[in-house]
């Protein structure tokens, strides 16, 4: 444990030190610029790419999405990354609070118990409650087991707390109501991701604003209902042409097609969802492909544009909506 120094000393160094603390601190300043307001509902997307690969083709780091609201963050899906893309937003670990997970894909779980993990080493002992369909439970238990020769050691060894003792965990296998505070209602939906059938979106109705996260699905019209009247819709997108080219490169990349078209939105449809669902603004997210760095923001939206008139955020990592 680092000791505070007292205030005089802080006060000290602080004039000494003056110049290099300045190119120290615009080194270390969050990405992300805080609101004036700490009481909004703010949005902040951490990682951007869909799929399970790592790449440093373009600026996107995998699935996970972070929601402040009454200044609590609420953080959506836990791909690989989060936790530095966290520490990116200028959110300190110790301040995890929620976790929800969409559904079991790699690209929205494979950090989930490292966060957690990360968390606790931060000694602040937050905490946290972690939301999913089934089988959450099984993976946090699996997850600890992992990691227990450590857990363990440093319980014993660094008097640290138990971080088993932290965490609930709440499971769910059907739409409906996730859970409700008194700032904000989440419910989830069911969506369309074939092979997995325990795929869900979320709503958030917070008190001032209203956010669904489509997670990983297919084109849903029933999406459309769920999202109905929300000021922000965060839509997975897939680019087909980009597909197309996909597979004329690689012929072997067929089956991967097929299971693409059959699990995720294209733009077009995205459009349609958003149109249907009357939102004020759809914000684009979990690109499909995520590591073609051709693809512009207007071939993004083009797709889209055909079916709805509405504000369109194509989404970058650390952006704020
Ligand atoms: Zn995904
Ligand atoms: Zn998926």
């Amino acid at each position: 444990m680092i000791g505070l120094p007292k205030a005089n000393g802080i006060l000290r160094r602080h004039f000494l030190v003056g110049a290099s603390a300045l190119a120290v601190s615009a080194c270390v300043k969050p990405l992300v610029t805080f609101s004036q307001q700490p009481n909004r509902t703010r949005i902040i997307l951490l990682g951007t790419k869909g799929g399970p690969t790592l790449t440093t083709r373009t600026n996107r780091s995998n699935a996970s999405t972070l929601l402040f609201i009454n200044d609590v963050p609420y953080v959506i899906d836990c791909g690989y990354g989060v936790s530095r893309q966290l520490i990116n937003a200028g959110v300190s670990l110790d301040r995890l609070r929620y976790i929800f997970i969409s559904h079991y894909h790699s690209d929205h779980d494979l950090e989930y118990g490292a966060l957690l993990y990360n968390a606790w080493t931060t000694r602040q002992s937050p905490r946290v409650d972690a939301y999913g369909p089934n089988g959450l439970r099984r993976m946090t238990r699996n997850f600890f087991n992992y990691m227990k020769f450590d857990i363990d050691t440093r319980i014993v060894d660094e008097g640290i707390g138990d971080p088993r003792k932290l965490l609930t965990v709440h499971e769910f296998s059907r739409s409906g109501l996730v859970m409700e505070n008194q700032d904000v209602k989440v419910t989830s939906l069911r969506v369309r991701h074939p092979p997995i059938t325990q795929s869900y979106a979320y709503r958030f109705d917070a008190k001032d604003r209203s956010v669904v996260i489509s997670g990983d699905t297919a084109y849903a019209p029933e999406l459309a209902e769920f999202a109905k009247g929300a000021d922000v819709l965060i839509h997975e997108a897939m680019y087909l042409p980009a597909l197309e080219k996909l597979i004329q490169q690689n012929p072997a990349a067929k089956r991967l097609r097929e299971h693409l078209l059959a699990s995720h939105t294209s733009t077009e449809d995205v459009g349609r969802i958003a149109a249907r669902a009357g939102v004020k603004t759809l914000v684009l997210t979990h690109f499909v492909p995520g590591d073609d760095p051709s693809i512009t923001d207007e071939q993004w939206t083009e797709g889209i544009r055909k079916n709805f008139q509405g504000k369109i955020v194509v989404g970058k990592d650390l952006m704020e909506i």
